[in-house]
């Protein structure tokens, strides 16, 4: 069997969801499960009418609800022929936006909006887009079954960034999803969306349903996962920066690990680990030009001399600088600056360490204020904020001298902030101001990949 998850991008409208079932219909004798994400722009949609109404503007937020219910309704009429199903899903679909009118209602009277309240509010988007494709299988005389993911996608209490609780998931999944699947029936069901233990509604954090297929392809064994997205694979650079962005052919785990986790959007930074535990290749293909090959993240991807196969950016990086008080850093002042960071929760992304001083990335700076003061007890602080990093990510690069040279070279009169080669010794971080991000992305990217040329490695966008 195999796991087949559509973005937002790729069910935004009729023609589009259209496609999809082309696709899931050709695949249909590898026994897929489909993981589907919501409509695209609806997630956004729902949590900012959860915002508006906190905000007391209710009005606003029951409008915004509404206009997304008529773009559903105005999908289902135009994929869906059977009017007895449209008018079956159009009513399922209005109990849950009444659903959430009465929980917006509550938000506004109240002024509070919990996490679990936005984890609730935005799972609809899933369920909704889900049960559209899984009637519209239907209607077209394909053997189907939604299933709700909350059923089986186990996590914890953390909601808005909720961690799946594998050895749960791995029991659960199987027991509901493989007697669907012998059955030679297709599973629908949703990305981004689980359930705590006690049954409420949690979601893996934003974009997360890249990560759901893959928990699901690794807790049934899979043949391969497959990510459809509105881009032919993973390619060179993000090709809203360089519109001359190449398509890699095949790259490695830990280098999609590595460009997923430093911003390339295309995959959700957790997407790699599941897969990467049950050796499982994860497929990402374009859903507008479906018989583009794609391009397949396996464990051994063939051999190639070339040192940098793609370059990713972030933006929102604060760095951290601390100080030891003393002349030296005494032992025990990295572990004493750590055990801050984790008294607060925040993860650190980039470390790089001097005779007195340490510098640290950041993008989560909802407790930063309480961890300067904290630091401030033991060392002298400051902060630079809106910095960007850029990472430039090869497997070949721990063996191949002279890239740093090519890189430094490239970014000549752009002040570095800080330098980081990766532990892993497949990447190289630079920490930057984040407004020279792009022009930085495009004059590597210019130097390593351009002229574009087809390769063994690297494809121009739009190939076969
Ligand atoms: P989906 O809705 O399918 O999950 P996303 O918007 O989350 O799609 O991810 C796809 C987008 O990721 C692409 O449209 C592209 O703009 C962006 N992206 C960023 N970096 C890369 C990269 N290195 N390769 C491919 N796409 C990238
Ligand atoms: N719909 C969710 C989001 O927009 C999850 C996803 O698309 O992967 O974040
Ligand atoms: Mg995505």
């Amino acid at each position: 069997m195999i796991v087949m998850k559509f973005g937002g991008t790729s069910v935004e409208d009729a023609k589009s969801m259209q496609r999809v079932i082309q696709i899931i219909r050709k695949e249909q004798s590898r026994q897929p499960i489909v993981v589907l994400s919501a409509i695209a722009g609806a997630t956004n949609t729902l949590l900012n009418a959860a915002r508006t109404a906190q905000e007391g503007r209710l009005d606003e937020a029951i409008l915004a609800l509404n206009n997304l219910l008529d773009r559903h309704v105005t999908l289902m009429e135009n994929l869906i022929d059977n009017r007895t199903s449209v008018q079956q899903i159009i009513a399922v679909s209005r109990r849950r936006l009444e659903e959430l009118r009465n929980l917006c209602n509550g938000i506004a009277i109240l002024g509070e909006l919990t996490n679990r309240s936005l984890d609730a509010i935005a799972s609809v988007g899933e369920l909704l887009s889900s049960q559209i494709l899984s009637e519209a299988l239907r209607s077209q005389n394909l053997p189907v079954k939604w299933v709700d993911a909350r059923t089986f996608m186990i996590t914890d209490n953390e909601f808005v960034t909720a961690a799946p609780q594998f050895e749960i998931i791995d029991v659960k999944a199987r027991e509901i999803l493989a007697p669907i699947v012998s059955s030679k029936t297709i599973v629908v069901t949703q990305g981004f969306i689980g359930s705590n233990a006690n049954g409420i509604t949690t979601t893996l954090g934003r974009g997360g349903g890249d990560y759901s297929a893959s928990i699901i392809g690794a807790a049934m064994g899979a043949e391969e996962i497959q990510i459809w997205t509105d881009v032919d694979g993973v390619l060179t650079a993000d090709p809203r920066i360089t519109p001359s962005a190449q398509k890699l052919r095949t790259i490695s785990f830990r280098e999609a690990a590595e460009l997923a986790y430093f911003g390339a959007k295309v995959l959700h930074p957790s997407t790699i680990f599941p897969a990467v535990k049950k050796d499982i290749p994860v497929i990402v293909l374009n859903s507008k030009r479906p018989d583009n090959t794609g391009t397949r993240i396996v464990s051994r991807p063939p051999k190639t001399n070339i040192p940098v196969k793609s370059i990713a950016c972030k933006r929102g990086i604060t760095v951290v600088n601390v100080q030891s008080l003393r002349m030296l850093m005494a032992y025990g002042f990295l572990e004493s600056i750590f055990s801050v960071f984790n008294k607060y929760e925040t993860s650190v992304d980039l470390v790089s360490t001097s005779e007195v001083a340490v510098s640290l990335t950041i993008d989560n700076t909802a407790t930063l204020d309480k961890i300067i003061a904290e630091l401030s007890t033991f060392a002298e602080v400051s902060i630079l904020e809106k910095q960007g990093i850029l990472c430039i990510v090869g497997d070949q690069m721990r063996s191949s001298a002279g890239v740093a040279d090519q890189i430094f070279h490239a970014l000549k009169d752009i002040n570095l902030v800080m330098i980081s080669q990766g532990a892993s010794e497949i990447n190289m971080s630079i920490v930057i101001e984040e407004s020279k991000i792009d022009e930085a992305v495009k004059r590597l990217h210019e130097h390593f990949f351009e002229p574009i040329s087809a390769t063994d490695m690297f494809e121009p966008v739009g190939g076969k």
